[in-house]
């Protein structure tokens, strides 16, 4: 994204590096939730030059902007997980570390001019393993009476829309409907790393798998 860039996105990658400055548990956390705050002021600038992205039928363009919301949605979980950490509380910043991970992910798949954050998402791998300590991961295998396309709406494979592909700053997905249960199961890459083994039983409550600290059980 360095030829011909529109003001807009100078003004985002100008936004970008001040926030890169405070990715780190040893900043200050007023600076970093100031910097929470300033990407979220700056994702309605997004989503309004979105909006007349779309009005101009400028595909190209309303998925470079799809991209820039994955990357803010991005660099604020990464600070809040930074905050999290520093307030004690592992748990959530995990949530936003997985969070973090798959708007990075989704950046590279929006829009070609992202390919540079594959760089990214290394480091942000580098600290799950780093930072918090190996995780159980649960999946849940279920059974799916209908698939809808999210963006036409039509039965998913009767239309050309392809599931993970951004169509005019949108991604296409499947709509699950008439959901049931199959089975669950331990697993080592799971779609969704937020899914895993929080708790178990052990005599007086139950541990914490992140903490290691036994907590008393809820039904006590
Ligand atoms: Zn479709």
């Amino acid at each position: 994204m360095n030829n011909n860039l529109s003001p807009f996105i100078s003004t985002f990658n100008t936004k970008v590096k001040e926030a890169e400055v405070f990715l780190s548990i040893a900043r200050d956390s007023t600076l970093q939730q100031e910097a929470i705050e300033n990407l979220m002021a700056f994702r309605e600038s997004i989503s309004s030059e979105m909006a007349t992205a779309i009005e101009n039928e400028n595909e190209d363009y309303a998925n470079l902007l799809l991209g820039c919301t994955c990357v803010s949605s991005a660099l604020v979980a990464e600070l809040r997980m930074w905050l999290l950490l520093k307030e004690g509380k592992p748990d959530a910043a995990w949530d936003e570390l997985v969070t973090a991970q798959m708007a990075s992910v989704d950046a590279v798949r929006a829009h070609a001019g992202f390919a540079h954050l594959v760089e990214h998402n290394r480091k942000l791998e580098a600290i799950e393993h780093l930072v918090f300590p190996p995780q159980v991961f649960i999946s849940s295998g279920m059974i799916v009476g209908k698939q809808e396309c999210s963006i036409c709406g039509a039965e998913y494979g009767d239309c050309d829309h392809l599931v993970g592909k951004p169509y005019m700053g949108r991604f296409c997905y499947i709509i699950a409907k008439d959901l049931s249960l199959d089975h669950v199961a331990i697993v080592e890459h799971p779609a969704d790393k937020r899914c895993r083994v929080q708790h178990f039983e052990v005599e007086g409550g139950s541990r914490n798998r992140m903490t290691w600290k036994v907590e008393p059980k809820n039904d006590a």
